[in-house]
């Protein structure tokens, strides 16, 4: 079958080396140039560790994280530099890098059949039997595709940062007395800190300055204290408006969505990843066992993986939290920006 990864980012590039391991070789494409990622510290669910064992990335990574909830051999989750994650997944794999999905090819009966790359030496069309669209939330590959999208605006803003402090903790999260909620994620290299807060757009939010952010968060989450201590300067906070992805369909004749394209889950989750590498793990084994028919591969993978998916989508606590915001007001203190 031939394969076209429209994505190579964590979710795309784990879905090629699982199918190499199995005898398939897909061509990936990647708008970014090689080794380019933003840093950040980031949380590898337990739904992950199945295929990056596979490959043989988990058991390079794990020593250079930290453990959450650690239980005899394992934990709940490891917590780490992405950039880790991403260069040991990428080490080795043929990728076609700066080069941009930017038009997909369909035959006459609308199924798709090949995408046009844009790369440094002009356009290249690549023939295709499947097209996966790994390029994230915002995904344009969906959109030439004509697949429904439902984004879900949460109810409340969300405000947090990043420092090179390691926390005395690996994690640590709180709920407050309206539902929202406070946490904390720390790394060998540092520490990054999230929060719900009111929607009231990033000047407000980040009017009390940088002082009232570390006073705050270290009073309602004491074990991130010496992580937001090493923020020095308000640009290191930032406020955002989150919002849930889910797709109705994930495949349609010659093209399949997932990890990030298909879904993604509210902050406090912590499994956008773990789900996405789970994807990427059950299609490699529904192509290796349909490999000349990619619409029963796609039957297959989404029998398979829609019990696993939409139990997570449908209990998103983002997606409680639209049922009951307002109803209770904020504890003493918990307030953001405060009243
Ligand atoms: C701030 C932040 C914090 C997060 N923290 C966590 C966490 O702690 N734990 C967790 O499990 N998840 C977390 N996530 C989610 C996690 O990063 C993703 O689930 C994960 O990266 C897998 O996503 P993906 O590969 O599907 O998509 P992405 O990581 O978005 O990768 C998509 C790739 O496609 C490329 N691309 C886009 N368009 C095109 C195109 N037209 N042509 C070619 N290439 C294209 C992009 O350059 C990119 O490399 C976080 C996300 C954000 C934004």
């Amino acid at each position: 079958m031939n394969v076209v990864i429209a994505g190579g980012g964590m979710v795309g590039l784990t879905l090629a080396r699982l199918l190499r391991a199995r005898g398939v070789e897909p061509v990936v494409i990647e708008r970014m140039p090689e080794g380019a990622y933003i840093p950040r510290g980031y949380m590898l669910g337990f739904q992950g560790y199945e295929p990056l064992k596979e490959i043989g990335v988990l058991d390079e990574v794990w020593p250079e994280g930290r453990e959450i909830a650690p239980q005899g051999t394992s934990a709940v989750a490891v917590c780490v530099e992405v950039g880790k994650v991403i260069h040991a997944i990428a080490r080795d794999l043929p990728v076609m890098y700066e080069h941009s999905v930017k038009d997909l090819v369909f035959d006459d009966s609308g199924r798709v059949v090949g995408v046009i790359a844009e790369g440094p030496d002009g356009d290249v069309e690549i023939p295709s039997d499947l097209v996966v669209a790994c390029d994230g939330k915002q995904s344009r590959v969906r959109e030439m595709a004509g697949m429904e999208a439902v984004l879900t605006q949460l109810p409340e803003g969300e405000l947090s940062w990043m420092s090179s402090s390691p926390s005395e903790t690996s994690f640590s999260m709180a709920y407050m007395a309206d539902g929202g909620h406070i946490g904390h994620l720390s790394w060998p290299q540092g520490s990054g800190g999230w929060r719900s807060c009111s929607r009231v757009g990033a000047e407000a939010a980040l009017a009390p300055g940088l002082d009232a952010v570390k006073e705050m968060w270290a009073r309602l989450l004491p074990e991130s204290r010496l992580g937001v201590e090493g923020v020095e300067s308000i640009d290191q906070v930032r406020y955002s408006e989150p919002e849930l992805l889910t797709t109705p369909e994930w495949w349609k004749p010659g093209i399949v969505l997932i990890g990030d394209s298909a879904h993604f889950f509210g902050p406090e989750t912590g499994i956008s990843s773990g789900i996405g590498l789970g994807d990427a793990h059950a299609l490699s084994e529904a192509i290796a066992q349909n490999r000349a028919d990619a619409d029963a591969a796609c039957q297959s993978y989404v029998m398979w993986r829609a019990p696993v998916v939409r139990p997570y989508e449908a209990m998103d606590p983002g997606r409680e939290r639209i049922l009951t915001a307002g109803k209770q007001p904020p504890g003493p203190g918990e307030a953001w920006p405060p009243q």
